[in-house]
């Protein structure tokens, strides 16, 4: 079966509209503020989308684009205004940078209360200690999906392939704290196949169109489909979805994980401004 995610998205629509309305009749008025440095077509995609939701949700948003010729610096700098702006309740910097800029250096200047993506150092120990304020969005969305789904997590064989510090390691840990027995895959595993059988909750996000095959995965399992790959003019995931869905339930790409990170964004910053201006 292919996985509805609209449902879920418009209950989630739903919920987050009633928070918001309630903090508007307080007076708050949720705040993102976007930074880009980079040239990243890609990211211009994520950013229009992210732009999209924030509008129907009335959430407001400001966007500070950096050139090529731009500084660390300069950028930190600006995020230290932005910490100290009480009408500014998270800070995102769209990844990739530019390549001569430090991303460590400057998502670890946001402030932690603002850290809507979750991706500075204090964050991610975090959810390494087993401490969930805040996932970083695409896990988040994973999550969602998992739970809406009643996916048994206790003793689960989960198997995560890819293991990048948005994706992979943070799906990996909250998966593990949710006390499944997680395996991770990568470029290196020998024998994928052999993990990924024995999955019963299967994660990819290896950004390889259609790597996982049916006669890859086990009968009744649950894959969530994180990539996002471009072939012909199309966009397709990591999963042979039409052949995968005739013995295990899966996200559909496009419009699965991609359309829950951007919720779980909008989330996060709910989240994070009820906190703080409670
Ligand atoms: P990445 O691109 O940084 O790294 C890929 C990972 O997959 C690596 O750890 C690599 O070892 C592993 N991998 C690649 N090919 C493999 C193979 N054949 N077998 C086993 N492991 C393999 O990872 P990422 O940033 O998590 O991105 C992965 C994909 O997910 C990309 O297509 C990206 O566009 C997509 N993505 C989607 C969303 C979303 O919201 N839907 C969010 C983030 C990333």
């Amino acid at each position: 079966m292919i996985i509805d995610i609209n449902t879920i998205i418009e209950e989630k629509k739903m919920n987050l509209k009633k928070k918001i309305e309630k903090l508007n009749n307080s007076g708050i008025y949720p705040k993102l503020a976007v930074i880009v440095a980079s040239d990243d077509e890609a990211s211009k995609i994520y950013i229009k989308n992210k732009k999209k939701i924030c509008d129907e949700l009335g959430i407001l948003q400001e966007e500070y684009s950096f050139i090529s010729s731009t500084s660390e610096d300069e950028i930190i700098s600006l995020i230290k205004n932005l910490n100290e702006d009480s009408t500014v309740h998270g800070i995102l910097v769209q990844l990739p940078l530019f390549k001569h800029l430090n991303k460590f250096k400057i998502l670890d200047s946001i402030c932690y209360k603002k850290d809507v993506d979750a991706f500075s150092r204090n964050c991610s120990s975090d959810i390494y200690l087993g401490i969930e304020n805040i996932l970083p969005c695409t896990p988040k969305g994973i999550i969602s999906i998992l739970d809406n789904l009643n996916v048994a997590y206790e003793g689960a064989n989960a198997v995560v392939i890819g293991r990048s510090n948005i994706v992979g390691k943070p799906i990996a840990l909250a998966l593990l704290n949710r006390n499944c027995t997680v395996t991770i895959c990568h470029r290196k595993t020998k024998d994928l196949e052999k993990y990924t059988k024995e999955a019963d909750i299967l994660i990819v996000s290896a950004g390889s169109p259609h790597l996982v095959k049916a006669n890859m995965v086990k009968e009744g399992a649950t894959i969530i489909d994180v990539g996002i790959n471009r072939e012909n003019g199309n966009i397709i995931g990591d999963v042979d979805t039409k052949e995968v869905s005739k013995k295990a339930d899966v996200t559909p790409v496009p419009g699965g994980v991609g359309k829950m990170t951007v919720i779980s964004l909008i989330e996060n910053l709910v989240y994070i401004t009820e906190k703080e201006t409670k």
